[in-house]
C-alpha cells in the first residue's frame, strides 16, 4: 500500500511508543563528546553512552528517527538504488530491558501487520552461530525456516572495537527479478538491488574486551536501524531512493533548472541522483552547524558541495543553482526538522557563497583536467598538477581523483601530500616572520574556523572570506 515518507516515519515512531518506548528527537549530525566519529552514521551512535551504562537513559526503551551521514558510501550513491550519503534511520532501543523475543516479534508485527508487507517477499538473516535467533524466528515469530539465511561475521555480527557487540538479524525485501543481477547465485546478501536489506536488528549481548574474549552481558541490549528512505522506496514501489515522494520533489527541482527529464539519459540520471543526495546531506549538515573548510567535517561538506556543482556542469547547468535547490530540501523536511526552516537564511547563504567561490574557477579547472586527459599519454596525473588544481582552482583532491578515475587514470598522491605539507609549513613560517602580532591572532582564528560549530552569522562571514 502506497504510504508517504512522513507517514511511514510517524507510523514507526508511534508503533514503538505503543510498545512503551520514549520518542526522542533526532540528535545532531555532529557527535557530542565523541572523537571516534566525524559525523553521526546510525541511530545508536549518539546513544553509545546509554549502552555502555556511562549515562542513564531517560527510559529503558527509546525510539528515534536519526539523521545520518555515511560518506564511505559516496561512490555507491547514484549508482545503486539504495545508498545515500544522507538518510534517516528509524530505530528502537532497549537499554538492558527487552531482548530477542520482543525485538523480533515487534519487527515482524510492524512489517506484516502495520505495513501489510507480503510475507512471501520478506527474508530474514541471522548470524551463523545464532541458533537462539533461529529458534525464536521460526518457533515464536512463525517464519518459514526456508526463508532464513545464515550469514557470516561481515554481515551479521555487529562490532566496533571493544565494548558492547553481538549478532544481528536483518530483514530483506525481494523487489523482484527485474532488479536482479541475473547471476545464478543471486540471492539474499547479493550486492545487487533485488534483495534490499532494510532493517538491521542488533542483539548486543557481549561485552568484548577487544582481545577476542566475548563475555556475555548481564543485561543485553537491543539496537535496531531501518533506513526510512529504503522503507519508503519499498512501500511506494519506486525504482530507487531518489524517487521516494519527498525526495523526488528535490530531484524535480533540479530537472527544471537543468531543463532535463529524469529517465531520458542514464548518465544524466546518475548526476541528478548525486546532486539530489548531496544537496540533502549538505543542507542538513549546515543546519547542524558544520562550516565549509579544508579539514574534518568541513572538508566533507565542501567536497560534497563541489562534487554536486560538478555534476551540475555535467547536466549543462552553467550557473550557480544549489542554494535554490536547498530551499526545496528545507521545504520538504521542515515539518520533521523545524531547525532547517529556522536556519533557512543561513543555510542558503552559506551554500550560495561556497558555490559562487567555486564557480569562478570550476570551468578553468575542468578545462585543465580535460586537456590533460586528452593530450597526455600518461596514466598518472602529477601531484604538482593536483596541487595546483586544489590550490588555485579549489578542486578537492577527491574530486580530481574521481574525474581522472572515470578515464582510468590516477594521481601521484605522495607528491600531492608532500606539496600540501610544504605549503602548510611555508604558511606557518610566513606568519612567524611577519612579526605582526596583531595579524597572528586573526590568522589563527581563521585556521580554526573549520572545526568550530556554527556560532552565529559573524563567524559565517569570517569563514566566507577565506573561501
Ligand atoms: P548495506 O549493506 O545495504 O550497505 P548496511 O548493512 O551498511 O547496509 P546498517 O549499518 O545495517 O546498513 O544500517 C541499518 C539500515 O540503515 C540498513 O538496513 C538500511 O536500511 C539503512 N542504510 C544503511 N546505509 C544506508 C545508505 N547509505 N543509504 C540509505 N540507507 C542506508
Ligand atoms: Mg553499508
Ligand atoms: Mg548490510
Ligand atoms: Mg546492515
Amino acid at each position: 500500500e502506497w504510504t508517504g515518507l512522513n507517514e511511514l516515519r510517524e507510523k514507526y515512531l508511534s508503533f514503538f511508543e505503543s510498545k512503551g518506548h520514549l520518542r526522542l528527537q533526532s540528535f545532531s549530525l555532529i557527535p557530542k563528546d565523541d572523537n571516534s566519529l566525524l559525523l553521526i552514521n546510525s541511530g545508536m551512535a549518539p546513544m553509545k553512552k546509554y549502552f555502555t551504562g556511562e549515562v542513564t537513559p531517560p527510559r529503558k526503551r527509546v525510539t528515534t528517527c536519526q539523521k545520518c551521514i555515511r560518506t564511505p558510501d559516496i561512490e555507491r550513491v547514484g549508482i545503486t538504488a539504495r545508498h545515500g550519503t544522507y538518510f534517516e534511520m528509524l530505530g528502537n532501543f532497549s537499554f538492558g530491558d527487552y531482548f530477542k523475543h520482543e525485538a523480533t516479534a515487534w519487527a515482524w508485527e510492524f512489517c506484516t501487520k502495520v505495513l501489510d508487507m507480503p510475507v512471501d517477499k520478506l527474508w530474514v538473516t541471522i548470524y551463523t552461530d545464532d541458533d537462539e535467533a533461529f529458534e525464536i524466528w521460526t518457533k515464536e515469530v512463525g517464519i518459514d525456516p526456508s526463508r532464513i539465511v545464515r550469514l557470516g561475521k561481515e554481515d551479521n555480527f555487529w562490532e566496533h572495537g571493544s565494548g558492547p557487540c553481538g549478532p544481528c538479524s536483518e530483514i530483506y525485501f525481494d523487489r523482484g527479478e527485474q532488479y536482479g543481477c541475473g547471476s545464478p547465485t543471486c540471492g539474499v546478501g547479493c550486492d545487487c538491488d533485488r534483495y534490499v536489506e532494510f532493517w538491521n536488528v542488533v542483539f548486543s549481548q557481549f561485552n568484548s574486551d577487544g582481545k577476542g574474549n566475548y563475555p556475555p552481558m548481564e543485561h543485553p541490549n537491543i539496537d535496531t536501524g531501518m533506513g526510512l528512505e529504503r522503507l519508503a522506496c519499498i512501500m511506494q514501489g519506486v525504482d530507487n531512493l531518489f524517487l521516494v515522494d519527498t525526495v523526488q520533489n528535490i530531484m524535480k527541482h533540479i530537472c527544471r533548472i537543468a531543463g532535463v527529464k529524469y529517465g531520458d539519459d542514464p548518465k544524466k540520471d546518475i548526476s541528478l541522483r548525486v546532486i539530489t543526495d548531496h544537496i540533502r546531506s549538505t543542507t542538513f549538515m549546515i543546519g547542524d552547524g558544520v562550516m565549509p573548510s579544508n579539514e574534518g567535517r568541513g572538508y566533507v561538506l565542501r567536497r560534497l558541495l563541489r562534487r554536486a556543482a560538478r555534476h551540475g556542469r555535467l547536466l549543462g547547468i552553467d550557473r550557480t543553482f544549489l542554494a535554490e535547490v536547498a530551499q526545496t530540501v528545507i521545504d520538504e523536511n521542515k515539518n520533521a526538522y523545524p531547525e532547517l526552516d529556522e536556519k533557512r537564511a543561513m543555510i542558503t547563504k552559506l551554500i550560495g557563497v561556497e558555490e559562487e567561490s567555486f564557480a569562478k574557477t570550476i570551468d578553468q579547472g575542468l578545462q585543465l583536467l580535460s586537456s590533460y586527459i586528452d593530450n597526455s599519454g600518461n596514466k598518472v596525473f602529477s601531484g604538482a598538477d593536483a596541487f595546483r588544481l586544489n590550490d588555485t582552482y579549489g578542486f578537492p583532491i577527491d574530486l580530481t581523483k574521481e574525474i581522472l578515475a572515470e578515464r582510468g587514470m590516477t594521481v601521484d598522491e605522495e607528491e600531492f601530500k608532500r606539496l600540501m605539507l610544504e605549503q602548510r609549513e611555508r604558511a606557518r613560517a610566513a606568519r612567524k616572520n611577519a612579526g605582526a602580532d596583531a595579524w597572528e591572532g586573526e590568522s589563527d582564528l581563521l585556521e580554526n574556523v573549520p572545526e568550530t560549530e556554527f556560532l552565529g552569522y559573524g563567524q559565517m562571514e569570517a569563514s566566507a572570506k577565506v573561501l
